[in-house]
């Protein structure tokens, strides 16, 4: 895990509450309340995915319906559990019916994400479908071109791995796609494994002369 002072936990507590009462967008209207995220605030691993449904509405925690199900067993299948990780998502209100997220509202959300990043300091963020991989992307490229495919990237001033993979709500009634994502998970341990044991940062070094110099010149200094 990640060393993250105890402020820093007090300053994301104290973000979610003042997050509840957002109004920066219409979602405020109809939500029942706003999904912040859950999980291990000192995570290395953070999962990013669209936005609340019903049952997360209800609940006030992302991913508790059936694609959250999906995800706990595909989680559990690589030795992690939801105390291990970070879950947010793009948007933190639910969308009436749950239609797609619009331009706007992730544009106003979008502070809400990045000030998660910034507090949580995760090594490795899994975006879970388009919307999520796009934002933090930075890049129009969608899901099926870049899932499974890790690039380090600079998100919220810090250094940190993006690894799209395929939303479980899609994977969900789709066989073979729930195979590619679960084939992509798998990389998961590897992945941050490598986040992990990263050497330290490549310092400078003056060259040595590759001779000795004459003991003429040593009698110089
Ligand atoms: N789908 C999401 O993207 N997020 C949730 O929290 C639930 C379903």
């Amino acid at each position: 895990m990640s060393a993250v002072p105890v402020e820093q936990f007090d300053e994301l507590q104290a973000y979610a509450a003042a997050t509840a009462a957002c109004t920066r967008c219409r979602l405020a209207q109809g939500r029942t309340q706003v999904v912040f995220g859950a999980g291990n605030p000192d995570a290395d691993l953070m999962f990013v995915g669209e936005a609340p449904g019903f049952h997360e509405d209800r609940n006030g925690v992302p991913f508790v319906g059936q694609a959250g199900k999906l995800l706990d067993g595909l989680l559990a299948g690589v030795g992690l559990a939801r105390d291990d990780i970070y879950i947010a998502n793009v948007l933190k209100c639910r969308p009436p019916g749950n239609r797609d997220p619009q331009a706007d509202e992730i544009e106003s959300c979008e502070p809400h994400l990045f000030r998660q990043i910034e507090l949580i300091q995760p090594k490795v963020i899994a975006t879970l479908g388009n919307f999520a991989t796009k934002l933090l992307s930075g890049r129009p490229l969608g899901i099926t071109r870049v899932h499974g495919q890790e690039q380090e990237l600079t998100i919220a001033g810090r250094s940190v791995v993006l690894y799209p993979l395929y939303h479980p709500a899609a994977a969900l009634y789709t066989p073979a796609m729930l195979k590619v994502l679960e084939a992509d998970f798998a990389r998961l341990p590897a992945i941050l494994g490598a986040e992990e044991s990263a050497p330290a940062p490549v310092v400078e070094l003056v060259p040595e002369p590759a001779v000795a110099a004459p003991a003429e010149q040593l009698g110089l200094f």
